[in-house]
């Protein structure tokens, strides 16, 4: 008899995954997808799409067409419980499912801040409630909201300057808000150009401030300053998914399932798991769309050597990502080694880059 491989969440390995398999299907294996979407964001173009240079379905991989196209069957429903112990997943429909093999690429959740009754706050994961807001709110005709971003890193910044441009005929004012520099980790240069475009929007920008609570209409400080706010957006980082904790599957320090260099669970070798949910032992890669998108490559070959008995591939994490920050208007940065350059030429490579990768999954 066959044996089954329960792929939770659509991630990016895990499209990549369905499109190895349809292009080579693995006999006497039966998959299924559950993801509570039938298609999945590609984050890389999220801030195109807030700042309007793209629709919302230019950047979203269609799971339920690729699963077609892969014979695997998918079930559009989050997994609520998972017991590692006895290789059982729970849906939200009220289902259980058997699996022999199972692969989580289900992403991660946005680290939580003390947010007060009739507060209005946001997280940028996932993906869908933050274009939901940008989109009622960029319908309405006259906006004096004020809108917070709180987190200093390349996603929030992103975000801010995204939501500059599609707001930039209204009233109303944008501010972010990291406890540490903008752009921390990236060259000066970088810092630099973030702070100059904020700049060019009047964005107001509030460094080494940290946010201790949000009230409603206000953003307070530890320093004691409250600042005005109706939105408060959170690209305050990453933090691991609550399904993880009681799955009885062993945990990196940051609550992410253990892998080795196979992505195989430490303590369930049936287990497999990868991208923002997962962090490899003794690895320094970051989490991020690019580190999941590499982990793909490799996750079917790891499956299906699990399957046959055979010895697992290692993933290499390889050399430092090219990161391509978006400035809102259609100009980017471009960082790598320590070293980055600003211009339109940087929007026009990412923007190939990512309608490149989208293409890639289009069914
Ligand atoms: C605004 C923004 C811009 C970003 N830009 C970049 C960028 O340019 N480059 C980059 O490398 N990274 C970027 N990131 C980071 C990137 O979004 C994440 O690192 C990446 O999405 C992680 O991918 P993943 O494959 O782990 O899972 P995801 O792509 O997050 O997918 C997870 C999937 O799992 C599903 N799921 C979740 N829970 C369950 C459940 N319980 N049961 C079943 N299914 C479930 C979800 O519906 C989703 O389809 C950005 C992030 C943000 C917020």
């Amino acid at each position: 008899m066959g044996r089954t491989l329960a792929l939770v969440g659509g991630g990016h390995a895990h499209v990549e995954v369905l499109r190895q398999l349809a292009e080579k299907p693995i006999s006497d294996l039966d998959v299924a997808l559950f993801d509570p979407s039938p298609s999945v964001w590609y984050s890389g173009m999220v801030p195109g799409v807030i700042a309007g240079h793209y629709e919302p379905a230019e950047a979203k991989v269609n799971l339920w067409a690729l699963c077609q196209r892969a014979r695997v069957r998918f079930f559009e429903t989050s997994v609520t419980r998972i017991d590692a112990q006895n290789q059982r997943i729970y849906t939200a429909l009220g289902e259980k499912h058997f699996y022999d093999m199972l692969s989580l690429n289900i992403g991660g959740a946005t680290r939580q801040l003390p947010i007060m009754e009739g507060a209005f706050a946001v997280p940028v994961k996932p993906i869908g409630g933050l274009v939901d807001m940008v989109e009622e709110r960029s319908q309405l005709t006259v906006s004096h909201a004020r809108t917070a971003v709180i987190g200093g890193g390349a996603a929030a910044v992103e975000v801010v300057l995204a939501l500059a441009h599609r707001w930039s005929n209204r009233e109303g004012q944008l501010s972010i808000i990291s406890d540490g520099p903008l752009l921390a980790g990236f060259p000066a240069s970088a810092r630099r150009a973030a702070l100059a475009a904020c700049a060019r929007y009047r964005i107001q920008v509030r460094e080494g401030q940290r946010v201790v609570r949000i009230e409603p209409g206000r953003v307070c400080l530890a320093s004691g300053d409250p600042i005005v706010s109706h939105v408060a957006i959170l690209a305050t980082g990453h933090a691991a998914p609550e399904l993880i904790r009681t799955s009885g599957l062993e945990m990196a320090r940051d609550g992410t399932v253990a892998t080795n260099e196979s992505l195989q669970s430490v303590n369930q070798p049936n287990v497999f798991a990868v991208g923002d949910c997962a962090s490899v032992v003794g690895g320094r890669h970051p989490k991020s769309g690019v580190t999941s998108v590499r982990q793909g490559r490799v996750l079917l070959s790891c499956l299906d050597a699990y399957a046959r008995g055979q010895p697992l591939p290692k993933w290499q994490s390889g050399t430092e990502a090219l990161a391509l920050i978006s400035l809102g208007d259609r100009r980017a940065i471009a960082a790598r080694n320590g070293i980055a350059l600003t211009g339109a030429w940087a929007w026009r490579w990412k923007d190939a880059i990512d309608r490149r990768w989208i293409k890639r999954y289009a069914v």
